[in-house]
């Protein structure tokens, strides 16, 4: 799958020249979205081990969340944030190109919210469910990183049906959206295609996650596979 150029090279110059424009939009959206379904969310989250691990941030690429964990996170950061830090965020999420790594033997797109210099995910108390999902002691006895622990002993298995249980509460407070043609809806998308949805529309967000965020994405890509080599068929 190949990064469309053109696209990538407006998003960057639409936010030299309107990023104030974006950082009102953002807010605004998150501010009329409220508080519905917030608490459910925190009380979900509370619900998984609390767990510790080396921080070395790795895993820290942008994960694929619901639109509710990306409400929460906007809301937090526009409550504690000063409107420069803000701004700083919001012109991150446009800059793709800077925030593209190789993470191991992956194309990976660094995440917003990690902070490399100081190691922290600065959205901590409220990270989404798919950063607390990982690591934790699954029913195959692994975990997808071995430096998880958890904090409180015996250790907890999380089987996928207990996971499945917590997502739909979410999921049923969620928009969803068809990511291909003839493809079925997905409520998981990554934290940009939600940015891009509310202050553009989810068309224009759906071509960045197919044409930017897919291509740019070891995961994504090979998740999505399929549907690249369909459309070359046809
Ligand atoms: S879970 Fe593992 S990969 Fe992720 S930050 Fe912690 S130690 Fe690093
Ligand atoms: S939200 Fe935090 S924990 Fe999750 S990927 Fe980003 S930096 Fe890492």
């Amino acid at each position: 799958m190949q990064i469309n150029t053109d696209l990538l090279h407006k998003i960057a110059t639409a936010a030299t020249r309107h990023l104030d424009d974006y950082l009102q939009e953002t807010l605004t959206a998150s501010a009329e979205h409220g508080n519905f379904g917030m608490q459910m969310l925190d009380q979900l989250h509370e619900q998984l081990p609390r767990t510790s691990c080396d921080d070395c941030g790795k895993c820290c690429n942008t994960v694929s969340i619901f639109s509710l964990e990306y409400h929460r996170l906007i809301r937090e950061v526009m409550a504690i944030w000063p409107p420069e830090r803000l701004r700083r965020l919001i012109q991150s999420a446009f800059r793709f190109d800077l925030r593209q790594a190789e993470v191991g033997n992956e194309k990976r797109l660094r995440c917003i919210f990690r902070d490399d210099e100081t190691r922290v995910c600065l959205v901590h108390a409220v990270r989404p469910f798919a950063c607390r999902f990982f690591g934790l002691l699954k029913e195959s006895g692994i975990r997808e990183c071995d430096k998880v622990k958890d904090l409180h002993l015996p250790e907890t298995i999380i089987t996928q049906e207990y996971l499945t249980s917590l997502q739909t509460k979410i999921l049923e407070n969620s928009e969803a959206y068809q990511p291909f043609p003839g493809e079925e809806e997905i409520h998981f998308f990554p934290f940009e295609f939600w940015f891009f949805r509310y202050i553009f529309s989810p068309e224009r967000a759906l071509q960045i996650y197919r044409e930017i965020l897919v291509p740019m994405s070891s995961p994504l890509t090979q998740l999505w596979q399929k549907y690249d080599t369909q459309a070359t068929r046809e």
